[in-house]
């Protein structure tokens, strides 16, 4: 029989059984299992199975899971006496479930007053039969995590309980992406042909080998030192089988291992000779000239000795109030985008979980700097482990407090670098605080090797009006310190050593740039058409009340997109309708007479929600997401239909994201008149479609025949027709919506639509960039939804262009061969128009 996964069923503290404050449970009296302390108020099934048991007074229930085990969760202790109050059960007896699905509600802060203890054991009651193995208590975990493996005794192809010697190696990973799903997935399926048991530990931490996703949580990176380690029959083979594969087998070479852990800069070469043109991805635009300036940042010594908890826990305590005081000097001055940033880092240094934990290991003997690099390192983990890469990327936040405290406890100051006046910053990765501690009169630009579009440096080199390019590769930081460099972040390439005419044409094009982007400004908030009188609507995308202030004063003509998800995200229950109504009411207040296009929620694949605990997928961006999980969970859609509705203006519309099929959007269709019959007077809100899926442009025909309007969505679009992951790093830069494969799904799509005679529109990030503007409308898009940022920008570019050579433009471009040959084309476009523009003058 096969094993059986357990997945947590509540976000909380997991502990040993024997913990558990009663003697029933802790001394197993009804079962071996776990405990958890929980901090949500939701108990989901840990696997699918059937209900056998709800106790009547609702605060305990058992699962038969399909493999037969049965499973009791207790919630809290002595709860029986509460007679179920506080408890709200979702399910009954004899109903099938599903891993993750609700089975019990309750009253967190009622239980805490009124229970002897909220520790719910999680109890294997006919223990006879099944084992429990791969418990790795002593943690935080999250609803749909896995917490344990349960084993049919005499099931099991691996020897008895295993025994003997433990075998260990200790190896350094040389994986270009350390260790992400893929090796993850080739380790465990490696480990799994061995009986012993086996666990890698890095980071601090340790993994069950055989779990690729408590591999991929170790957060391994390329270079990091991991130790191999197992006990059984055939360990030594197992550890062995292992290191070759991690070393020599997994086809994914990095760049050349460092020497040591913080290695001598790269011996400088004229990087002209031999780096010419790198390319990465844009996270703050614009164009700038300036030279080279490589930051290469020390390593911050940490005392791993402890002097006692007497003296290691006042030294934490003065390094956190003397970096809590030096950001709050920095935040009276800082302009509002840093200001976000920093009361972000303030917030979590006064996270009080963060901070009793690094208490609690200095209790257990810990220095002050060691128990502050691991409990910041399992926050890290955490964060990382969503699985979003915009939340991955608040990982460079934590990181930044970690190396800000430990230099306050080592009593060294973080030296700011020097720069030379006109500087391009050239790094690994950046640091907030190593951006804000720069003087930014001197900084041209900034370029990383690593680091992501949507990270905090993005977010301030773009308040700081500084072009930034990220994910560059490891190539930057070979360049000479004093090169010239062009870097021009609009197309996302970092020119070294340019010769005298490259630099004259970039100096033209920085200067007049500054005069173009005036000139926008001052026509922002005029109507748009183009130069021979179409009307093009310039909408923005917006994820907040702020977006929407934003963007008016931006001049955008309404939004295009509202990502819904900004209500849904980070925290422990979904908003309730009335929340969602009063948010949806307030952006549309703020977009007065404007239309306001609502996107329902678009959660999944990369955007992982705590309290909708998707089942582990195997490709969670072919998985539940989207408009499958409103499906999945139509309790969570009609609450949000009936938000909307109850909100809804004149201009409002409603879009669903990540149609497949035309029976998906009827389905939505359906209970939005039901929602609607339900609310007397409610608008008939038009509903559309995103297109965001190469089988929804391939029969936008078919869809349009329901759907009201169409809105591309190309950064899905890209990343499904190019079968590239939009948030994978190595892959990220080649996703480019301007591929002549995503442009033929644009032009199908537009064909589609134009049979029912529906608008189509652009919200994805196409439709913020220059370059693909006339070429979206040359394919016949007649809106463009782009960040607040651009729209004055679009406009005025909307306004040089004809219909006609757009479309000329956009067929040419159709049967060009590759993204980047459709960018030369429009780049060449841009350039004679601008020189006819200067000969006219
Ligand atoms: C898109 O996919 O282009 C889009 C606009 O949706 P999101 O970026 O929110 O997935
Ligand atoms: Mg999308």
């Amino acid at each position: 029989m096969a094993d059986l996964l357990l997945l947590s069923p509540l976000t909380g503290w997991l502990a040993p059984l024997e913990e558990t404050p009663d003697p029933v449970f802790a001394e197993k009296m009804l079962g071996d299992g776990v405990a958890i302390d929980p901090v949500g108020d939701t108990l989901h099934a840990p696997c699918a199975g059937l209900v056998i048991g709800l106790h009547h007074t609702r605060h305990a229930v058992s699962l038969r899971a399909d493999n037969g085990a049965e499973i009791l969760m207790h919630i809290g202790l002595e709860t029986v006496a509460l007679n179920g109050e506080g408890f709200t059960v979702h399910v009954s007896e004899g109903q099938r479930v599903v891993a993750g699905d609700r089975l019990i509600g309750f009253d967190l802060d009622r239980l805490a007053r009124r229970a002897r203890s909220l520790v719910t054991p999680i109890v294997v009651t006919n223990g006879e039969a099944f084992e429990i193995v791969g418990r790795r208590t002593g943690r935080e975990v999250a609803v749909g995590e896995p917490i344990a493996t349960l084993r049919a005794i005499g099931a099991s192809t691996t020897a008895p309980a295993p025994e003997g010697e433990r075998i260990e190696r200790a190896i350094r990973v040389p994986l270009a992406h350390g260790i992400h799903a893929r090796p993850a997935a080739t380790i465990s399926a490696r480990a799994k042909a061995f009986a012993a048991d086996i666990s890698l530990g890095a980071n601090g931490r340790s993994a069950n080998a055989r779990s690729p996703v408590a591999l991929m949580a170790l957060g391994v990176r390329c270079y990091d030192d991991v130790s191999i380690s197992a006990i059984g029959p055939d360990a030594a083979r197992a550890v062995e089988a292992l290191a070759t594969l991690i070393l020599h087998e997994i086809d994914e070479p990095a760049e050349a291992e460092p020497v040591s852990a913080a290695p001598p800069p790269p011996a400088a070469v004229p990087a002209s000779e031999t780096l010419g043109r790198l390319t990465g991805v844009t996270a703050a635009p614009g164009l700038a000239i300036g030279v080279a300036a490589r930051l290469i940042a020390a390593e911050v010594a940490v005392t791993t000795a402890s002097r006692g908890a007497g003296a290691e826990d006042p030294a934490l305590t003065d390094a956190l109030a003397a970096v809590t005081t030096r950001i709050e000097a920095q935040t009276l001055a800082a302009p509002k985008a840093q200001r976000a940033i920093l009361g972000a880092h303030l917030a979590f240094l006064e996270d009080p979980e963060l901070v009793q934990t690094a208490r609690d290991l200095i209790g257990q003997g810990a220095s002050a700097g060691v128990a502050w690099k691991q409990a910041i390192g399992g926050y890290i983990e955490l964060v990382r482990g969503v699985g979003d890469p915009r939340i991955a990327e608040r990982v460079d936040d934590l990181a930044d407090l970690e190396r800000q405290v430990l230099l306050a406890l080592s009593g060294e100051t973080a030296a700011a670098a020097a720069l030379p006046k006109g500087a391009i910053l050239l790094a690994h990765d950046l640091l907030p605080s190593q951006l804000m501690d720069l003087d930014a009169s001197r900084l041209a630009g900034i370029c990383t090797a690593g680091g992501g579009p949507t990270s905090h440096v993005a977010i301030l080199a773009a308040s700081m009006n500084i072009p930034a390019l990220v994910a560059v590769g490891p190539g930057v930081m070979t360049i000479a310190d004093g090169a010239t460099l062009i870097l021009d972040a609009d197309a996302g390439t970092l020119q070294v050593g340019p010769d005298q005419h490259a630099l004259a044409l970039a100096q033209t094009a920085v200067a007049a740039n500054q005069n173009r982007r005036q000139a926008a400004r001052a026509r922002a908030h005029e109507d748009c058409r183009t130069a021979d009188g179409a009307r093009i609507e310039v909408l923005a995308n917006l994820a907040s009340l702020a977006d929407a202030n934003a963007a008016v004063a931006a001049g955008a003509e309404g939004c295009g997109l509202l990502r819904t998800e900004f209500l849904f995200l980070h925290r422990d229950r979904a908003p309730d309708e009335d929340e969602q109504a009063a948010c949806y009411a307030a952006i549309g207040e703020a977009l007065g007479e404007r239309p306001l296009v609502i996107r329902t929620l678009d959660v999944g694949g990369d955007k992982a929600v705590d309290y909708l605990p998707i089942p582990p997928e195997e490709n969670p961006a072919l998985g539940l997401r989207g408009l499958r999980v409103s499906l999945w969970r139509p309790e969570l859609l009609r609450a949000q239909l009936r938000a909307i509705l109850r909100s809804a203006k004149a201009n409002t519309r409603i879009m669903i994201p990540m149609v497949a099929s035309l029976h998906e959007f009827s389905a939505v269709r359906a209970v939005l008149d039901q929602v609607r019959a339900e609310l007397p007077g409610a608008p008939a809100v038009k509903l559309g479609v995103m297109v965001e899926t190469p089988a929804a442009a391939m029969t936008a025909d078919i869809l349009c025949a329901e759907a009201e309007f169409v809105s591309i969505g190309t950064n899905d679009l890209a990343q499904y027709t190019l079968a590239m992951d939009r948030g994978n790093p190595a892959v990220a830069a080649e996703v480019d919506g301007l591929h002549p494969a995503v442009l033929r799904m644009i032009a199908k799509t537009v064909e589609g639509a134009k049979q029912h005679g529906r608008p189509v529109s652009v919200c994805g990030g196409l439709a913020s960039d220059l370059a693909a503007a006339p070429i979206l409308l040359g394919l016949g898009v007649t809106a463009l939804s782009a960040s607040p940022a651009i729209v004055p920008e679009l406009k005025a570019l909307i306004r040089t262009l004809t219909l006609s050579e757009c479309a000329i433009l956009a067929a040419e471009a159709l049967s060009l061969p590759s993204a980047a040959a459709v960018r030369e084309r429009s780049a060449a476009r841009a350039s004679s128009k601008s020189s006819l523009g200067r000969g006219a003058a």
